[in-house]
């Protein structure tokens, strides 16, 4: 249950469809969004279809997208709002995989005024470059609209989208789970500060800089997955004998 080096199409079909069981697990993927991972050497990427429950998704049963919209492998149609994974993955090379999900703490800092959602916790340095938010608060289904979702992530790692999500980017399916549940830890950590009557006081930059001289991002996802895998097979939320 280590992360593998290669990155054959087997092992990200089967990381995707693990990444999205187990954000259902934790609660932050639901009956909508979609885990998308860029197809090595491709203008392609691999995304479950459209209708397929999230908690029920499988290596086989993903499909291979190409940045058209095109399915080139599979069965069905892919999700809507595929113009968010297209125009991101685009726009920004170093991107390997990223979700989109309607996180409710997510969501609910895009409905408050005056107020941004700032890093609290440790794990949060990964957005210390800001959380930019997209004001367009239907759902993402034309290439100008994903184009300026794009936009408005621009280098960062998440943006907001009002009243509707979010979208979260990293360098690996993996990662990708680990930014999910540091993110929803981190917005729940503001939230209660709030909600107990308090400021919140963010990390500052020069605690953000002592974090950052001992960061080990790549143990700290390695740690962190095979965490999640083994819970989630004693949780039956994956099989055990995925080759993830
Ligand atoms: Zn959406």
């Amino acid at each position: 249950m280590t992360v593998h080096a290669s990155n054959s199409d087997a092992l990200l079909r089967a990381q995707t469809a693990a990444t999205t069981r187990l954000m259902v697990m934790e609660g932050l993927l639901d009956y909508s969004g979609h885990v998308a991972v860029r197809a090595p050497g491709r203008d392609a990427f691999f995304i479950q279809s459209a209708i397929e429950p999230r908690s029920d998704v499988s290596p086989d049963s993903m499909l291979l997208v190409g940045f058209d919209g095109a399915v080139i492998e599979g069965e069905g149609r892919p999700p809507f709002e595929i113009p968010i994974h297209i125009e991101i993955f685009k726009a920004r090379p170093d991107v390997e995989a990223i979700v989109h999900c309607h996180m409710e703490l997510a969501i609910w800092f895009t409905m408050m005024e005056g107020v941004q959602l700032v890093p609290m916790r440790a794990r949060a340095i990964r957005w210390r470059s800001g959380i930019p938010m997209d004001m367009d608060p239907s759902h993402i289904k034309t290439t100008q609209q994903g184009q300026t979702l794009a936009r408005t992530l621009g280098p960062h790692h998440a943006a907001l989208m009002r009243a509707h999500g979010m979208v979260l980017t990293a360098e690996s399916l993996p990662a990708l789970l680990v930014d999910a549940v540091h993110f929803d830890e981190n917005a729940r950590a503001q939230m209660q500060v709030m909600q107990a009557g308090k400021t919140p006081l963010p990390l500052t930059d020069a605690e953000l800089e002592q974090i950052d001289r001992h960061e080990m991002r790549p143990f700290h996802v390695d740690k962190l997955w095979s965490y999640y895998v083994c819970k989630g097979v004693k949780q039956n939320a994956i099989p055990g004998d995925w080759d993830i």
